[in-house]
Formats: C-alpha cells, structure tokens, sequence
C-alpha cells in the first residue's frame, strides 16, 4: 500500500522546483548567475508599506489570528481602488476577500467550485497553479494552447461537446503570464458571454493589471457587461508593488463565490498576518502612483533588454504588459535543453516553455527582475549559447 494520494501523484511537476538549488550550486562554485527566472523583481518594496508594517507589529492587536474577516480597512481599501482605478463598486465585506497572496486564492476556488468528473480549461503555457489546484480538488484540467497564431487567447467556442458539459471552471490570466500577451475587450465580451451562456465560472487572475506599457491600460473583468454573474478576478500586491514575500492579495466576485471560497480558507488557513494587511491598506490608497513609478523603471529593462535580445539572433515580440519577454527558439531547438545550457553554461535562469505545459514549447520565458545592465549582459550569454547549440 502506498502511503500517497493519487491526486499527488498526478500534480504535475512544478516548473520552477529545482531552480533555486540548482541555482545555490552554482553560486557556491563561484559562478556570477543572473536569475532571470521567477517574476520577483529586485526592486525594493515602497517605503510606506516597511514603515506601516514595522508600526502595525508594534501593536499587540496585529499579532492576533486575523480569520477570514481579515483587517476591515484592507478590505475597504481594496474595495476603493477597485472603485477608481476600474469603476468597479464591490462590497468589502461580501464581494471582497483577502488572501495570503492570489495564489492562495486561486487554488482554494478550484475545492470550492470543482468535484470529480469536473472540468476546469486552464490555458497551456499557463501559471501551474491552475492546473494543479484541478487536479488537487479532483477534478480534470482541460488544456488549451496558447499560441502566437492566436494572440495567445484562449479560445472557447470550440471545445469538444462533452468537455463542454463537464466545464464548470475556467482560469483566464491577461495581462498574461508568460506569454505578456494582453487580451482585447471585444475577446473579454464574447468570453464572458460564452461562460454566461454555458454557466461556467471565470477564474480571472489579474496580478499585472498595472504592469502594462505604452499607454496599454488593463482592465478588470468586472467592466464587462455580465462578469459579475460569473466571475471572481484575483489582484496580488505581489507583482505591483514588489512585494512577493509579504504574500498579500485579494478576490472579488459575486457574493456566493467569495463566500464560498471563505468557508474552504476556514478549513485551511487563518488569514494574512494583520499588520501586513495594514501595509497593504496603505499602499493601496496610494496605488496608481506607487505602480506609476516601479512600471516606468520595468519599461526601462523591457526597453535595455528588448534590442540587446534581437541584437543576439532572438525574435521575441516587444511585451504590451507584465515584466515577462516570451521569447521563441528556432524551430526544433527543445526549450528545456536551451533553458539548462542556459544555466549550466552561460550562469543564466530562464524558464523553458516546456515549464508551462507542453503549449509552451518552442519558447523560453525571461523576466525583468534585475538591473539594465544584468539584462544586458544576460542577453549577450544567452547569445552564446544559441550560436553554440
Ligand atoms: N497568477 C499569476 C499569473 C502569476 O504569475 C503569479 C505569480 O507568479 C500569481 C498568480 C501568484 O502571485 P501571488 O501569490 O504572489 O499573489
């Protein structure tokens, strides 16, 4: 008798597990690695978050369990950038709920919305979570290519009839990770049409609605017409504002589906630590200017690493939003096998394409997580390893 689940044994492996000791290992033999892998940017975290934080732990009051109720004014703060930046008007207290990061989030809606024999369409390459919160709650992903012959969007009309009678979820994620490709509204409002239509549930995972360039301005799912009879969208403070260690996010959606992803965090957590709800309510009072300023320094990279990329044979599209350049391989050249030279040879992390499903072949992924010149320099190693290959 095993002592393992069969849902563990069919999670898929994740992308970016071995990473971080491949990465000590070569760091401990001495070798300069510029670790353009996880989307974790080097910039420091806004002042006003270190310095509300470091007064909230003060208070003794902080350090108790927040539950699921959470700090009242993060919710109410979530809730008034919700209101400004989309026109969107929520409830902080029933359409609104905080989340030990969007990750956390998006995982517990698949236990609370999916049962076996269930369907969730997660799009391929796509952030792992989507199909391993499936495949956990028992449920069964269906995979959907993402490719360039479709601007990367995931596409429903077509699904088989009998997916189609099964599918009861579906993870949408523009701004997109790893594609940066950005979804335009009139795709938005067939989608949420067809998921009206044939009731199913819209994931909309929205941690790089502020990251966008070039006048690009992201929109919420909720300014769709209908969304909100369908959909719970997920914002992180994560990417924004630096701060993926402090794990703080929020979901938002029609009553029922917020409560229902509340009652199944009851069983598994007790909520974000308050005082760094207390942080995250005073960077979101100040939102669009603290993201104003780290998306300027982003677009600096994307603008350093853009040229120095095609400068090196590499043809990647210049990236709308997100702080992710998707970069295709030549034909036939497997992206994990790039991606580990990458690594081993040139000292460089990148995330095949392989990494996010088999859609993703044919591409590696490079974030912008550290200084112009690191970006620079990462371009001409990896230049040499796809002259050498
Ligand atoms: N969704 C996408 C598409 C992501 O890329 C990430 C992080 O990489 C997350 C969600 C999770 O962000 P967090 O849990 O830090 O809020």
């Amino acid at each position: 008798m095993t002592w393992f689940s069969k849902r563990l044994a069919a999670l898929p492996s994740y992308p970016m597990a071995e990473i971080p000791a491949v990465k000590r290992r070569l760091l401990a033999q001495g070798v300069d690695v510029i670790d353009l892998g996880a989307g974790d940017a080097d910039f420091a975290p806004p002042e006003l978050a270190v310095e509300t934080l470091a007064r909230a732990a003060r208070d003794p009051a902080m350090s108790r369990y927040p539950f699921q109720l959470g700090l009242p004014t993060f919710r109410e703060a979530a809730a008034a950038y919700l209101q400004r930046r989309f026109g969107v008007r929520v409830d902080p207290f029933t359409e609104l709920h905080p989340l030990i990061g969007s990750k956390e989030g998006i995982a517990h809606l698949a236990m609370a919305v999916l049962d076996p024999g269930d369907v969730a369409v997660v799009p391929e390459p796509g952030y792992a979570v989507y199909e391993g919160a499936t495949v956990l709650a028992g449920a069964q992903p269906y995979r959907r290519a993402l490719t360039p012959r479709t601007n990367f969007l995931l596409e429903l009309a077509d699904l088989p009839a009998d997916t189609l009678r099964r599918t009861k979820l579906v993870y949408l994620n523009y701004p997109n990770n790893p594609t940066a490709a950005i979804a335009p509204r009139d795709y938005l409002e067939r989608t949420v049409e067809f998921c009206r239509r044939h009731r199913i549930v819209i994931a909309y995972d929205n941690p790089y609605c502020e990251i966008t360039f070039d006048g690009y301005v992201a929109p919420s799912i909720f300014e769709i017409p209908g969304a909100r009879e369908i959909a719970v969208e997920f914002h992180s403070l994560s990417k924004t504002f630096c701060m993926t260690g402090w794990r703080l996010g929020w979901a938002v959606g029609r009553p029922e589906l917020i409560a229902a992803l509340a009652r199944v965090k009851n069983y598994v957590d007790t909520g974000a630590f308050l005082a760094v709800q207390a942080a995250g309510a005073a960077v979101l009072a100040q939102a669009e200017t603290l993201a104003q300023g780290y998306v300027a320094r982003f677009q600096e990279r994307r603008d350093a690493l853009l040229p120095a990329l095609h400068a090196q044979g590499f043809e990647p599209d210049t990236p709308g939003a997100t702080m992710y350049v998707w970069v295709p391989l030549p034909e036939g050249l497997a992206s994990d096998a790039f991606a580990r030279r990458a690594l081993t040879e040139a000292g460089v992390v990148t995330l095949p394409g392989s990494g996010f499903g088999a859609g993703g072949e044919g591409f590696f992924r490079l974030a912008l997580t550290v200084s112009t010149p690191r970006l620079v320099d990462a371009a001409e190693r990896l230049g040499k390893v796809l002259a050498a290959v």
